[in-house]
C-alpha cells in the first residue's frame, strides 16, 4: 500500500519496553490497546513495512462481516481503525524487521533481537505472528539465486541503497508498483517489466506510473523475464520475451522483483516452544505458550477448538494482556476495570 500508515522505528539500536509484540496483523495491533488499558507499554515489530497482516497483505479491499457491531468493513479500513484506537498508547513500530531470536538476559527478562541488529528487552513477549512471516514468491528464472543479495532483491529494507542505481523491477503489484514510484526520483534509471499489460496494483498507483511512462521518466515492458546476465552476483542485463515473441535485453545492475508472498513460520519455529501443527500451543486462560512470559495469541495460538478469526484473537489479547501484567508489574495487584470506567485511558483519548 501506498500511504505511510505509521512512523517507524529506525533499525540497529537496543530498547527496553514493557511486552514485545511479534506481528503488527489485526490481533497484534489490538493488543496494544489491551495492554494499554492496563498500563502496559508495547513495541510491535513486523517484517512487512507496513502494519496489517493478513487483511492489508492479502484482502485489503474484501469486506469483512464479522467483527462485531460493524455490519462491513475492509480490511484497510479495519488497520486504518485499529491504528487509530491504539494511538493514544503510542506504541513503537519496528517494521521492515524480522523477529530472529528470542533469548533470556541475566536480569530475567526476554530478549528479541531481529535480522536487522535490533534488540529488544522486556518483562514478556506476545507472538502474534498469524500464519508467519510473509516471504517473496521467488521468481521462476532459472540461476536467480546466484545474483540474490548482490544485484537481486525481493524486498526493499533501505530506500538509500538504491540511490543511482539502474533498477529494473519486475511484478505488477502493488508492492512493484510502489517502489517503481518511490525510487524513480533517485534511481540512475529505472524499468518496470510486468507479463501482462493490466496491474493488479492500486488504481492512484498505475495512473501515477503511465504519467512517468509517457513522460519517459520509467520504461514500461510488457514481456516474460527469461535470463539474467552477469557474473559474480552482478547483474548486467536480463533477457525478456514479449507475447509476439520478440526478445528484448534490458540494461540494470539491480533487479527488484515482486512475485507475491507466501507464509511460513520462519525463525518463530527456533524460540524453543512448544509446537502443535505448526502453530504454538498454549493454554486457553492465559494463552502462554510452554515458557513463562511467553504468550501467542491470533492464527499462530493453537489450543483445543481454536478458530482463525480477528474476533478470536481480540479475545485472545484481552486474557493475554491480564497475564502479562504480573510480569510486567510483579506483586502489584490488577483491578478489573471496564474502558467505560478507566479515567487514565478516558483523559488519553479525550
Ligand atoms: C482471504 C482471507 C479472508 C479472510 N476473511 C476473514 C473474515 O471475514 N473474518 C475474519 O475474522 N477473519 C478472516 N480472515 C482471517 C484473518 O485475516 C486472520 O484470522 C487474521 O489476519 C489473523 O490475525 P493475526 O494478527 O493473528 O495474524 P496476521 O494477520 O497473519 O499478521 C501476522 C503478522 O506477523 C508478522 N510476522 C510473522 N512472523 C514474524 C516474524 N518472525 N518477525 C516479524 N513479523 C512477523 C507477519 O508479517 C504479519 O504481518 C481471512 C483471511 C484471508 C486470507
Amino acid at each position: 500500500m501506498a500511504e505511510k500508515l505509521v512512523d517507524v522505528v529506525p533499525p540497529g539500536d537496543h530498547h527496553e519496553t514493557d511486552v514485545i509484540i511479534i506481528g503488527a496483523g489485526p490481533v497484534g495491533l489490538f493488543a496494544v490497546f489491551e495492554l494499554g488499558l492496563l498500563g502496559i507499554k508495547a513495541r510491535i515489530i513486523d517484517i512487512l513495512d507496513h502494519p496489517g497482516g493478513q487483511c492489508i497483505e492479502l484482502y485489503p479491499e474484501k469486506p469483512i462481516l464479522d467483527i462485531p457491531a460493524i455490519k462491513s468493513i475492509t480490511g484497510e479500513q479495519l488497520t486504518k481503525q485499529l491504528l487509530d484506537q491504539i494511538q493514544p498508547f503510542e506504541p513503537a513500530f519496528h517494521l521492515n524487521e524480522m523477529a530472529t531470536e528470542l533469548d533470556r538476559t541475566d536480569d530475567g527478562k526476554w530478549r528479541i533481537k531481529t535480522d536487522m541488529g535490533t534488540t529488544i528487552s522486556a518483562p514478556a513477549v506476545c507472538i502474534a505472528a498469524g500464519g508467519g512471516s510473509f516471504q517473496p514468491k521467488k521468481p521462476p528464472i532459472p540461476g536467480v539465486e546466484r545474483f540474490e543479495g548482490q544485484s537481486v532483491f525481493y524486498a526493499v529494507r533501505q530506500r538509500e541503497v538504491f540511490r543511482d542505481k539502474t533498477i529494473l523491477v519486475a511484478g505488477g503489484g502493488d508492492s512493484a508498483l510502489d517502489w517503481t514510484l518511490n525510487l524513480e526520483p533517485i534511481a540512475k534509471k529505472i524499468d518496470l517489466i510486468h507479463r501482462r499489460p493490466d496491474f493488479r496494483a492500486a488504481p492512484d498507483s498505475v495512473e501515477k506510473m503511465e504519467a512517468l511512462v509517457s513522460e519517459g521518466r520509467i520504461n514500461l515492458h510488457i514481456a516474460q523475464i527469461k535470463e539474467l546476465i552477469g557474473e559474480d552476483g552482478q547483474i548486467d542485463s536480463v533477457v525478456a520475451e514479449t507475447k509476439e515473441g520478440e526478445h528484448l535485453n534490458i540494461q540494470c545492475d539491480t533487479m527488484l522483483a515482486f512475485y507475491g508472498l507466501t507464509m511460513k513460520l520462519g525463525p518463530i519455529a527456533e524460540f524453543g516452544l512448544n509446537l502443535k501443527e505448526n502453530r504454538i500451543a498454549v493454554d486457553t486462560e492465559k494463552l502462554e505458550t510452554s515458557v513463562p512470559g511467553v504468550f501467542c495469541i491470533g492464527d499462530m495460538a493453537f489450543y483445543p477448538g481454536k478458530l482463525k478469526l480477528i474476533l478470536s484473537g481480540f479475545h485472545e489479547a484481552a486474557l493475554m494482556a491480564h497475564a502479562a501484567f504480573h510480569y510486567v508489574f510483579p506483586g502489584k495487584k490488577l483491578k478489573f476495570q471496564h474502558s467505560t470506567s478507566a479515567k487514565s485511558l478516558q483523559a488519553k483519548i479525550n
